[in-house]
């Protein structure tokens, strides 16, 4: 059998997905971004969404975001080797750098290319990469991927997550290979658990490995700054690499990688997803310092924001009794498991006023759909509380 699909067998393959339900298409919204969006005319409470600060159509962003674009124009013009980089740019990366407590740092135009530029700048013919089974794509595809000579392909190997143990026998048994790097999400983002990150600190100093962390999640709301879960666990010293997203709780678009000097310049010299790509435009990095004052001047936001996702957890998994995994922060997913029923419960959440999105394979494994909720320092918890009671009834009935 021949995997590779030949065009007229689209309709089948997109028919094929229709019957198990997987089939997905776009929501449009008729307004910017906020806890309340008009989708298709309706307004519905919006739990969807990775805006955790409430910064995405924040007004000092907005104004920081008007003044760049007349003052560097819009676009960047180029590849950030060739003519791409502003002073914006590199100003944005020293903020970054400090915010980090890093030596350097590099901002790519998104997470994703941050991800796909730091493992395959750094892994190559010879090394080994160890992933946790449940880290985001952007890690998987960066792992995976070939480059222009086959053979600069590192071994993978992929440990069931958060089990240190068999990562530690995995480790043991690359004794003597030319380079090992674990790479993890510090937040699962779609269980909402955990990375041990103290625990991955000593395996990887015990093994001489390297350390890649995707704050994605994290950064912007944990840590005692925001600087991150490496800086709730008190580890930010000890990780090798840090990978960030800028569009998550900072509101906008862009991703960043924070790391010593020589391996930011080596990035820089060799990492061909940020090499052969245009540079972020100006005012994408003047909104991402604006969210980085906000951090700083308005510790509340994510301080409310963690006190209130305590609360939703508590009142969903003790309250409710319903299964939310292993989450401990604001991604609260509730497992449903068969994918129809997933569907269905989303569709009644929404009938209701709620817009909770059903997560369905590949995104996670079979048998493990379920209802995703982020929270935002925006929600009331007067409307966290009919949510509340409308999930209450949902979930209960067949
Ligand atoms: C969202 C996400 C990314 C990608 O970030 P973008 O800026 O949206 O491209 C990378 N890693 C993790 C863990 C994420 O959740």
């Amino acid at each position: 059998m021949n995997s590779n699909p030949t065009p007229q067998d689209w309709s089948d393959l997109l028919a094929n997905l229709e019957v198990q339900g997987l089939r997905r298409s776009f929501r449009i919204l008729e307004s910017g971004q906020g806890t309340y969006i008009n989708v298709a005319g309706r307004m519905l409470m919006n739990l969807a969404s990775n805006d955790y600060l409430g910064l995405a159509a924040h007004p000092c962003i907005v104004q920081a975001v008007k003044e760049a674009v007349d003052r560097w124009g819009w676009g960047a013009g180029a590849s950030r080797l060739v003519s791409g980089t502003m002073r914006i740019h590199a100003d944005l990366e020293s903020r970054l750098a400090t915010f980090k407590g890093a030596e350097a740092a590099l901002v790519c135009p998104t997470g994703y290319q941050a991800n796909l530029a730091a493992i395959r700048g750094l892994a190559g013919r010879g090394d080994v990469i160890f992933l946790d089974k449940l880290n985001h794509a952007s890690i998987i595809d960066a792992s995976l991927a070939r480059g222009p000579a086959r053979l600069e392909a590192p071994v993978v190997r992929v440990f069931p997550h958060r089990d240190y143990r068999r990562l530690e026998r995995l480790l043991d048994k690359a004794k003597g290979t030319r380079r090992r790097i674990i790479v993890t999400d510090s937040i699962f983002s779609m269980d909402g658990d955990f990375a041990d990150l103290s625990m991955l600190v000593e395996l990887k100093s015990r093994y001489d490995a390297l350390l890649i962390v995707d704050e994605a999640h994290a950064t912007g709301v944990w840590g005692e700054h925001g600087r991150g879960l490496a800086e709730a666990m008190d580890v930010t010293e000890k990780i090798d690499v840090a990978v960030g997203t800028l569009s998550k709780a900072l509101g906008g678009l862009g991703g960043f990688i924070a790391a010593s000097r020589e391996i930011i310049d080596w990035l820089v010299n060799t990492a061909r997803p940020f090499i052969y790509t245009t540079a972020l435009p100006p005012a994408a990095c003047a909104a991402a310092m604006a969210a980085l004052d906000l951090v700083e001047r308005e510790p509340g936001r994510r301080l409310g924001l963690i006190r209130m996702a305590a609360w939703f957890r508590e009142q969903v998994a003790g309250g409710l009794g319903l299964d939310i995994a292993g989450s401990c922060s604001q991604i609260i997913p509730i497992i449903v498991g068969p994918v129809d029923r997933t569907v269905e419960l989303s569709r009644a959440l929404e009938e209701a006023g709620f817009l909770v999105p059903a997560i369905r394979p590949p995104t996670v494994p079979k048998g493990k759909s379920r209802l995703r909720i982020s929270l935002c320092a925006d929600h009331q918890q007067t409307d966290l509380a009919r949510l509340l009671d409308v999930l209450g009834t949902v979930c209960r009935k067949r």
